[in-house]
């Protein structure tokens, strides 16, 4: 799929502004703060009707303005689409698909898929300062990774994670006001039989995207590490749960286990102890740990690799690429490296923003768009 048209109007710092893009490679570049990471965000929109930065659609009305238009002419599935969005302050968004009502966001996305590389999807490689002084989870990063991207892939898996978190909500209110409530206790069976039957589904289908993650990301971080590094991933799950392949009931059975032995410490501390809710994923680069001893280049190749991976397991399930836009990506990357994304990054539509103008002379193809404070200069 592809977009080959984009009009902006009164979106952010753009007033408006039709650009037309490249089949292949478009690359966005202007100094800070001009309006690049503004552009991604509004075909990021376009295919799921979420901006990336913000929940608030308001903040993507020009500032002295009261709407914001958005328009893509869209080539998927051999057929051209016309998404239009219009948004307003104080009133509900409208959103249509050649001239028809979109009823919701998934509608966007049957048209337009995207893969979005920001320079916070670092973290889900290395560990942010701010994450270690807060003690953060910074598996949550890791973990939101996996869930979004299976759950556009598997609708089962969809369901099962938003049981999943229902269960898991309700048995953390019942662990904690058992005290004043003892009655509770009497329904915590059932929640702990549930959650490892919902369980044992989020990990048969994790352990199956790890494995296929893997089987992308590797081949993409050695070719842009000019076969330099190795990389490779592996699934963490629960203790008890050897076989991640294996048949649910059995992980099911794993989970039970696990369940048991942790029912005191459950109690005690009031915490919902055991389930695939802290599952995680580790990168190792050369056999070592990516999050303790990568370089801030391999941070990024590692993290892009990951992005890329998750766009062929896209193209596999779907038949068609997804749309990638890769923002602020080539910054801390050696010229090798920078080559790489810039030429070799094949099949697909590709969007990537950057500051300085120099390393472009590397692209050999496809289209440059200069922006300057919302505009684009021809
Ligand atoms: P950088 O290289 O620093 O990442 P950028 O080109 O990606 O810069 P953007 O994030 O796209 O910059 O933002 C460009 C400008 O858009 C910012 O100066 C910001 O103040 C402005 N901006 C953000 N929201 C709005 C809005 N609702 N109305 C008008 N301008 C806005
Ligand atoms: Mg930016």
């Amino acid at each position: 799929m592809q977009i080959n048209s984009l009009t902006l109007v009164g979106f952010r710092n753009y007033r408006e502004q039709t650009l037309a893009f490249d089949p292949a490679c478009n690359v966005i570049h202007g100094e800070n703060a001009q309006g690049k990471t503004n552009l991604l965000e509004a075909i990021v929109y376009l295919s799921c009707g979420k901006s990336p930065r913000t929940r608030s659609d308001r903040e993507l009305i020009t500032f002295d303005g009261q709407q914001a238009r958005i328009t893509g002419k869209i080539f998927s599935r051999d057929r051209e689409f016309v998404t239009d969005i219009t948004l307003q302050a104080g009133r509900r968004r409208k959103m249509t698909v050649n001239g028809v009502a979109a009823k919701n966001a998934a509608e966007l996305s049957d048209v337009l898929h995207t893969v979005f590389f920001c320079p916070e999807d670092l973290f889900l490689i290395r560990e942010g300062a701010a994450a270690r002084r807060k003690f953060m989870d910074q598996s949550l990063c890791r973990r939101r990774f996996l869930d979004t991207a299976i759950c556009q892939l598997r609708p089962r898996y969809a369901q099962a994670l938003a049981e999943y978190h229902r269960l898991y909500e309700h048995k953390t209110r019942i662990l904690r006001d058992r005290e004043d409530n003892p009655g509770l206790l009497a329904m915590l069976p059932d929640f702990n039989e549930r959650m490892c039957r919902v369980g044992a589904i989020l990990i048969y289908y994790r352990a199956r995207y790890c494995r296929a993650l893997e089987g992308y990301a590797a081949p993409a971080h050695e070719d842009c590490s000019g076969g330099r590094e190795k990389l490779t991933l592996g699934y963490e799950t629960v203790k008890t749960v050897l076989d991640p392949f294996a048949k649910t009931e059995d992980i099911a059975q794993n989970l039970r286990e696990h369940q048991e032995s942790h029912y005191h410490a459950e109690l005690a501390s009031g915490l919902c102890l055991s389930g695939p809710h802290k599952d995680d994923f580790i990168v190792e680069v050369n056999g070592r740990s990516a999050r303790q001893f990568c370089s801030q280049g391999q941070v990024r190749t590692a993290a892009l690799s990951l992005k890329l991976a998750d766009r062929e397991i896209h193209r596999s399930a779907v038949g068609e690429y997804p749309v990638m836009l890769l923002d602020d990506v080539l910054s801390e990357l050696d010229p090798k490296r920078q080559e790489y994304v810039l030429n070799r990054i094949s099949g697909g539509q590709v969007f990537i923003t950057c500051c300085e103008n120099d390393r472009l002379d590397r692209l050999q193809a496809g289209r440059l768009f200069h922006i300057q404070n919302g505009e684009v200069l021809l």
